[in-house]
């Protein structure tokens, strides 16, 4: 398609993406924009980042650029880094050999699900596009000549809103089972409806996700979920039953929608809609307190019942547990997991309402994200006095904000640790044996 037949101009293309292209051309190398910011740009939306692909290998990429840095071992690849924006520069990918699994340079690898286990076999461009996954990304923006090459037919299927997946479609899926995922989410983000041939295959081999690495569903699932089209994403997932994959210990609950899990589920993501497309912020921590919270809740009911546990104690058991089975599906950084044990903390602190404990409460960390899990699980379980628990604490708030004792914005954000200081003073300190040469 050239120049004078589609919509994408320069301008409309980042500095940095621009300043790769040129190097790489005038290095003597093909070079595209490739994938996702050509097929948003032709729709007319704004890409989230732009990818370059190119026939110069990673070394040759790394000997023009001095900032850049070579990554990726299932999928080598050069980052391209100006400040904090980082461009990806590929080189073409190629066929695989048909002996995959005893590839002599170990260039390829499959496992005996047909799963790809490494994908550094490289080719021309032709090739490279039948290696993609769908066929509204395998579209080429020349830098050479401002052309748009397309090798799939994805022009033709955007503008009749389709998504395809490029070759046989069960064999694509197995190769790489989060293309299943990327169906669901590209069909909602650019609403596009999944074509039979690729939507059929997904129920029966949405098991297949049991294999993959609980540090890409992690990516995944912020893909899926923080980007404003959390709802559909989830009502997708779902009616393919891929989403008890991400939350397996939600799985059975969930096949009952009347159920509080499911209720839960689907009000969070709406809410989370909500807020992200109205410019607020939503933490994974609040996502994952929320996803968990009845899981926990039981297994807690059960420590307490036979181990004869306090209720708080279960509540601390039961979370570092149910985390620790999440993660073997979702890895869930610390950073993450610890504030959302806070929140279900939280959840009992949170019936504390003497004025003294409530004025502490209100300057937790947390305070606001627990505050918050209150009322949704209020609505979910329609429960009266869950109801006027939440109901006192916006009260007690709106009272605080008219005049009571200042906040802990107000007193700054060192308060509370001065105030915590003493106690932890007060501990005996324990001396590892490391300590001694400096005490002497
Ligand atoms: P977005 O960035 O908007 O989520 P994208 O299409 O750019 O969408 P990326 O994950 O950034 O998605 O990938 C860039 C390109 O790399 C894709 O457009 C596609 O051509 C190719 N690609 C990415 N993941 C896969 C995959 N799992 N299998 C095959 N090709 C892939
Ligand atoms: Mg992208």
């Amino acid at each position: 398609m050239p120049r004078d037949k589609h919509n994408i101009s320069r301008a409309q293309v980042s500095e940095n993406a621009l300043k790769v292209l040129y190097r790489l051309h005038k290095g003597g190398f093909d070079a595209y924009l490739v994938g996702g910011c050509v097929r948003d740009l032709l729709l007319g939306l704004e890409p989230k980042d732009f990818d370059v692909a190119t026939n110069a290998s990673p070394e040759q990429i790394k000997s023009l650029f001095s900032n850049c840095r070579l990554i990726g071992r299932r999928f080598r690849l050069a980052h391209v880094v100006f400040g904090r924006d980082v461009i990806e520069v590929a080189t073409f990918r190629g066929h695989h050999p048909d002996e995959d699994e005893s590839s002599p340079k170990g260039h390829s690898k499959q496992s005996k699900e047909g799963l790809l286990l490494r994908d550094n076999v490289y080719g021309s461009i032709e090739e490279d596009a039948q290696r993609r996954d769908f066929t509204v990304n395998a579209m080429y923006y020349s830098i050479a000549d401002f052309a748009i090459y397309d090798f799939a037919n994805g022009v033709k299927d955007l503008e009749a809103g389709v998504l395809r997946l490029i070759g046989d479609p069960e064999t694509r899926y197995r190769e790489d089972p989060v293309r299943m995922l990327r169906a669901i989410r590209f069909a909602t983000k650019l609403g596009l409806r999944i074509e039979d041939s690729s939507r059929v295959p997904i129920a029966k081999l949405a098991h297949l996700l049991d294999n993959i690495p609980p540090a890409r569903l992690f990516e995944e699932f912020l893909k899926l979920f923080l980007h404003g089209k959390a709802e559909a994403n989830f009502l997708g997932l779902y009616e393919y039953g891929l989403f008890g994959y991400f939350v397996p210990q939600l799985k059975s609950a969930l096949k009952n929608a009347d159920s509080f899990e499911y209720r839960m589920v689907h009000q969070l993501f709406k809410d989370t809609d909500t807020r992200i497309n109205g410019g607020k912020g939503v933490t994974p921590a609040y996502l994952f307190a929320a996803l968990l919270w009845y899981p926990v809740n039981a297994h807690a009911e059960q420590l307490a019942q036979e181990g004869g546990l306090a209720e708080y104690d279960a509540l601390q058991i039961a979370a570092a547990d149910v985390v620790a089975k999440q993660s073997r599906s979702i890895a869930i950084p610390k950073r993450f997991s610890l504030p959302a044990r806070d929140i279900w903390a939280l959840q009992h602190r949170l019936q504390q309402t003497q004025p003294r404990k409530a004025e502490r409460l209100l300057t937790h960390p947390k305070f606001r994200a627990g505050y918050d899990f209150l009322l949704l699980r209020s609505r979910i379980e329609g429960d009266a006095e869950l109801a006027s628990l939440g109901q006192f604490w916006t009260e007690f708030q709106k009272g605080k904000e008219v005049g009571g004792a200042p906040t802990r914005q107000a007193r700054g954000p060192g308060a509370r640790n001065a105030e915590d200081a003493p106690k932890r003073r007060r501990r005996p300190r324990r001396r590892k044996p490391a300590d001694k040469p400096q005490d002497s």
